[in-house]
């Protein structure tokens, strides 16, 4: 496999640290470019990143002195350098819209964290594993934006990516209605216990924007693409409640959800436990071996115990039982700044780099 050059824009943010770290290594891909806003330009990765480096490991040493250029002043600079980017910003929704199509116009291919374009409709929001097929679209935005390399894939919300990868693939009995009620750590915020004191022995029951994104974004996910565009399905219904909870990292779900076919426990075990995504089968190097985990255990999955469940991309599940009002209920976890940001737009990548879109 050749070596892919990239840069991450938003570098030094907290997902960017992420990529960073991810990427250190990383058999496809090599980080050659580092951008963030004009007040880090021109310093060196690690004088920008200073003390708000926030990953567990050591700064990564090969990027560690590449200077830092501007993601808004430098596109000309760094979209011929690289055959794409990363993408995660903390700027205005129009900002970073603005900003996305200027390297996708620079024929440099964006894969985003952020959630500006995710209801482009020609451009594929993908859980690798669920609807890989949703990156037929490109061709599509490539004509709209003029473009013959320049792209935008983004991936969905974090929140979402514990359930809706426990219920996708229950798809062929007709997941028809969906609760949850999700309980978010910290890092979602871009904090940690020492930014976000307050958030010590505290839950607050706001997030927001995060339940609107929590019931759309799937539908987009269950979505076929019909001229040229990506058309959200009507269903499953999802209504959702999200809070903010005391843990660093991890994401957990509690979901019930009614079928028009409603499956046998047995049926729905085996199907979880049989799931294997386009990642598994094209063995993509950042792909969990076993895409979903399912726990016997009555008091488990549990946050600290396994959101680092095969490098923090699978997701882990437990308490499957008969619900009195829903056919069923059951817990779900997923890891939100690895699969639910940065590992889950390198696992993107890697699917468009299989599939020939980030050939030159
Ligand atoms: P963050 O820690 O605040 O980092 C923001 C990054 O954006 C920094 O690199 C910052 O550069 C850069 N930036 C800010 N203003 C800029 C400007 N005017 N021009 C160019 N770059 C600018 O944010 P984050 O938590 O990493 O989140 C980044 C994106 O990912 C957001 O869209 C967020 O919604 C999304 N996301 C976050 C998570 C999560 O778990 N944290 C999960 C999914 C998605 P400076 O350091 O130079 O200011």
């Amino acid at each position: 496999m050749k070596k892919y050059n990239v840069a991450i824009i938003g570098a030094t943010g907290m997902v960017g640290q992420r990529f960073a770290s991810l990427l250190e290594n990383h058999p496809w891909f090599n980080v050659a470019a580092v951008a963030a806003s004009p007040r880090s330009a021109g310093k060196t990765y690690r004088d920008a990143t200073g003390s708000r480096w926030c990953i567990n490991k050591p700064i990564p040493e090969s990027m560690a002195d590449l200077v830092v250029l501007s993601a808004t002043d430098d596109i000309d600079k760094i979209a011929p350098s690289v055959d794409f980017v990363f993408c995660a910003v903390d700027m205005k929704k129009d900002d970073i819209k603005a900003l996305e199509e200027a390297y996708a116009k620079a024929e440099c291919p964006v894969v985003s964290n952020n959630s500006a374009h995710r209801f482009t409709p020609d451009v594929p929001m993908i859980v690798p594993e669920l609807n890989h097929y949703h990156a037929d679209v490109i061709p599509f935005q490539r004509k709209r934006l003029g473009t013959k390399r320049g792209f935008i894939a983004v991936k969905s919300n974090c929140s979402l990516q514990s359930y809706v990868p426990a219920l996708f693939p229950l798809s062929s009995f007709v997941v028809e209605d969906v609760l949850v009620c999700t309980y978010q750590a910290i890092s979602g915020a871009g904090k940690t216990f020492e930014t976000w004191p307050e958030m010590l022995d505290n839950v607050i029951p706001f997030i927001g924007g995060e339940e609107e994104k929590s019931e759309k974004e799937p539908l987009k996910l269950w979505g076929d693409i019909k001229d040229g565009v990506i058309v959200s399905s009507p269903s499953p219904s999802f209504t959702a409640q999200c809070i903010r909870v005391p843990v660093s990292d991890g994401h957990l779900g509690a979901v019930f959800v009614r079928f028009k076919n409603k499956p046998s426990k047995e049926e729905i075990l085996k199907t979880w436990k049989d799931f294997q995504g386009y990642p598994q089968k094209m063995r993509l190097p950042s792909a969990p071996a076993q895409f979903l985990h399912y726990f016997e255990e009555e008091n488990m999955p549990q946050t600290k115990l396994h959101r680092d469940l095969e490098g923090g991309m699978a997701v882990s599940i437990g308490r499957l039982r008969e619900d009195t009002q829903y056919d069923y209920k059951f817990v779900c976890l997923s890891h939100n700044t690895l699969r639910g940001a940065a590992g889950g737009a390198v696992l993107l990548a890697e699917q468009l780099c299989a599939q020939g879109y980030m050939d030159k």
